[in-house]
Protein backbone atom coordinates (compact mmCIF):
# COMPACT_ATOMS: atom_id res chain seq x y z
CA UNK A 1 0.00 0.00 0.00
CA UNK A 2 1.26 3.62 -0.86
CA UNK A 3 2.01 5.67 2.15
CA UNK A 4 0.18 8.96 1.53
CA UNK A 5 2.75 12.05 1.72
CA UNK A 6 3.00 13.50 5.29
CA UNK A 7 1.64 17.15 4.90
CA UNK A 8 2.87 21.02 6.99
CA UNK A 9 0.63 22.53 9.12
CA UNK A 10 0.76 25.60 10.68
CA UNK A 11 -0.79 25.48 14.82
CA UNK A 12 -2.64 28.72 15.69
CA UNK A 13 -3.80 29.34 18.98
CA UNK A 14 -6.89 31.16 19.08
CA UNK A 15 -7.17 34.25 21.02
CA UNK A 16 -4.77 36.46 20.76
CA UNK A 17 -3.78 35.44 17.43
CA UNK A 18 -6.70 34.90 15.26
CA UNK A 19 -9.48 37.42 17.26
CA UNK A 20 -8.37 40.22 19.48
CA UNK A 21 -7.84 38.73 23.14
CA UNK A 22 -11.09 40.17 25.18
CA UNK A 23 -9.54 39.58 28.95
CA UNK A 24 -12.57 36.92 28.98
CA UNK A 25 -13.46 33.83 27.22
CA UNK A 26 -15.62 34.74 24.17
CA UNK A 27 -18.78 33.03 24.76
CA UNK A 28 -20.80 35.18 22.36
CA UNK A 29 -20.70 35.73 18.25
CA UNK A 30 -21.03 39.61 19.53
CA UNK A 31 -18.01 39.77 21.30
CA UNK A 32 -15.54 38.07 18.72
CA UNK A 33 -13.40 40.39 16.70
CA UNK A 34 -11.09 38.48 13.71
CA UNK A 35 -7.96 40.48 13.72
CA UNK A 36 -7.60 43.00 10.73
CA UNK A 37 -5.72 41.18 7.64
CA UNK A 38 -6.04 37.74 9.49
CA UNK A 39 -8.03 36.14 6.93
CA UNK A 40 -5.73 36.90 4.08
CA UNK A 41 -2.88 36.06 5.93
CA UNK A 42 -4.47 32.60 6.74
CA UNK A 43 -5.68 32.03 2.90
CA UNK A 44 -1.86 32.76 1.90
CA UNK A 45 -0.77 30.15 4.21
CA UNK A 46 -3.48 27.67 2.36
CA UNK A 47 -2.32 28.98 -1.05
CA UNK A 48 1.44 27.44 -0.24
CA UNK A 49 0.23 24.63 0.57
CA UNK A 50 -0.43 24.77 4.74
CA UNK A 51 -2.58 22.97 6.65
CA UNK A 52 -4.19 25.27 9.23
CA UNK A 53 -5.62 23.69 12.42
CA UNK A 54 -6.28 25.78 15.76
CA UNK A 55 -5.29 24.48 19.18
CA UNK A 56 -7.08 26.59 21.99
CA UNK A 57 -8.10 25.92 25.27
CA UNK A 58 -11.55 26.55 26.75
CA UNK A 59 -11.60 26.19 30.06
CA UNK A 60 -14.55 28.27 30.03
CA UNK A 61 -16.86 24.89 29.13
CA UNK A 62 -15.77 23.39 32.82
CA UNK A 63 -16.90 26.12 34.53
CA UNK A 64 -20.11 26.46 32.98
CA UNK A 65 -19.71 29.28 31.42
CA UNK A 66 -20.77 28.58 27.71
CA UNK A 67 -21.69 25.16 25.74
CA UNK A 68 -19.43 23.07 23.24
CA UNK A 69 -22.28 23.82 21.18
CA UNK A 70 -21.72 27.78 21.82
CA UNK A 71 -18.36 27.71 21.19
CA UNK A 72 -19.20 25.83 17.53
CA UNK A 73 -21.13 28.92 16.87
CA UNK A 74 -18.11 30.94 17.20
CA UNK A 75 -15.69 28.82 15.59
CA UNK A 76 -18.36 28.43 12.51
CA UNK A 77 -18.59 32.16 12.75
CA UNK A 78 -14.68 32.21 12.98
CA UNK A 79 -14.43 30.47 9.46
CA UNK A 80 -17.32 32.20 8.22
CA UNK A 81 -15.27 35.54 8.56
CA UNK A 82 -11.57 33.59 7.07
CA UNK A 83 -13.20 32.15 3.96
CA UNK A 84 -13.16 28.86 5.33
CA UNK A 85 -9.77 28.80 5.43
CA UNK A 86 -9.19 26.53 8.83
CA UNK A 87 -8.91 22.91 7.93
CA UNK A 88 -9.86 22.14 12.09
CA UNK A 89 -10.15 23.37 15.56
CA UNK A 90 -9.34 21.24 18.94
CA UNK A 91 -10.06 22.71 21.95
CA UNK A 92 -9.64 21.45 25.60
CA UNK A 93 -12.16 22.05 27.57
CA UNK A 94 -10.47 22.01 30.36
CA UNK A 95 -9.57 24.94 33.67
CA UNK A 96 -6.09 24.47 34.25
CA UNK A 97 -6.37 25.09 37.78
CA UNK A 98 -8.59 22.22 38.18
CA UNK A 99 -6.43 19.74 36.43
CA UNK A 100 -3.20 19.40 34.88
CA UNK A 101 -4.89 17.79 31.61
CA UNK A 102 -2.40 16.72 29.10
CA UNK A 103 -5.52 17.96 26.97
CA UNK A 104 -4.75 21.69 28.40
CA UNK A 105 -1.86 23.62 26.69
CA UNK A 106 0.97 23.10 27.76
CA UNK A 107 -0.04 19.47 27.45
CA UNK A 108 0.11 18.07 23.90
CA UNK A 109 -2.33 15.92 23.47
CA UNK A 110 -4.04 17.36 21.35
CA UNK A 111 -1.25 18.40 18.81
CA UNK A 112 -0.36 14.83 18.86
CA UNK A 113 -4.23 13.67 18.05
CA UNK A 114 -4.10 16.35 15.15
CA UNK A 115 -0.56 15.17 13.88
CA UNK A 116 -1.99 11.64 13.38
CA UNK A 117 -5.07 12.27 11.99
CA UNK A 118 -3.66 14.98 9.62
CA UNK A 119 -0.53 12.60 9.10
CA UNK A 120 1.62 15.97 9.83
CA UNK A 121 5.58 16.42 9.07
CA UNK A 122 6.11 18.07 12.30
CA UNK A 123 9.79 18.95 10.75
CA UNK A 124 8.00 21.26 7.84
CA UNK A 125 5.64 22.72 10.50
CA UNK A 126 4.87 25.62 13.04
CA UNK A 127 3.30 26.78 16.15
CA UNK A 128 1.70 30.47 16.51
CA UNK A 129 0.97 31.35 19.88
CA UNK A 130 0.85 34.69 22.36
CA UNK A 131 1.04 33.09 25.60
CA UNK A 132 3.73 31.17 27.00
CA UNK A 133 1.90 28.15 27.00
CA UNK A 134 2.03 28.05 23.47
CA UNK A 135 5.43 28.33 23.04
CA UNK A 136 5.98 25.48 25.39
CA UNK A 137 3.75 23.34 24.02
CA UNK A 138 5.35 23.83 20.18
CA UNK A 139 8.50 22.90 21.74
CA UNK A 140 7.45 19.90 23.09
CA UNK A 141 6.54 19.06 19.82
CA UNK A 142 9.61 20.15 18.15
CA UNK A 143 7.83 22.34 15.76
CA UNK A 144 9.06 25.69 15.43
CA UNK A 145 7.39 28.63 17.23
CA UNK A 146 6.40 32.20 16.29
CA UNK A 147 5.51 34.38 19.78
CA UNK A 148 2.85 36.85 18.84
CA UNK A 149 3.66 39.80 20.96
CA UNK A 150 4.03 43.34 21.06
CA UNK A 151 5.42 43.47 24.60
CA UNK A 152 9.35 43.33 25.80
CA UNK A 153 8.73 39.36 26.65
CA UNK A 154 10.65 36.23 25.53
CA UNK A 155 9.95 32.32 26.13
CA UNK A 156 12.47 30.78 24.32
CA UNK A 157 10.12 31.17 20.81
CA UNK A 158 12.19 30.65 17.61
CA UNK A 159 10.38 33.60 16.34
CA UNK A 160 8.33 36.87 17.58
CA UNK A 161 6.57 38.48 15.38
CA UNK A 162 3.93 41.94 16.30
CA UNK A 163 1.27 40.27 14.79
CA UNK A 164 -0.10 36.75 12.79
CA UNK A 165 0.47 38.90 9.36
CA UNK A 166 4.13 39.34 10.16
CA UNK A 167 4.29 36.10 11.07
CA UNK A 168 2.77 34.80 7.69
CA UNK A 169 5.55 36.83 6.07
CA UNK A 170 8.01 35.27 8.38
CA UNK A 171 7.00 31.78 7.36
CA UNK A 172 6.69 32.06 3.77
CA UNK A 173 9.93 33.89 3.38
CA UNK A 174 11.71 30.70 5.44
CA UNK A 175 10.30 27.68 3.46
MG1 LIG B 1 -3.92 33.20 23.13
Amino acid sequence: MKTAKKRKCIFLDRDGVINEESGDYIARVEDLKIINGVSQALQLLKSHGYLLIVITNQGGITEGLFTREQLKVIHDEIQKRCAKSIDAFYYSPCRSRFSASLVHKPGTLLYEKAISQFNIDISKSWMIGDTERDIIAGKKMNLRTILISDKEESFKEDYKTKNLISAVDLIIGIS
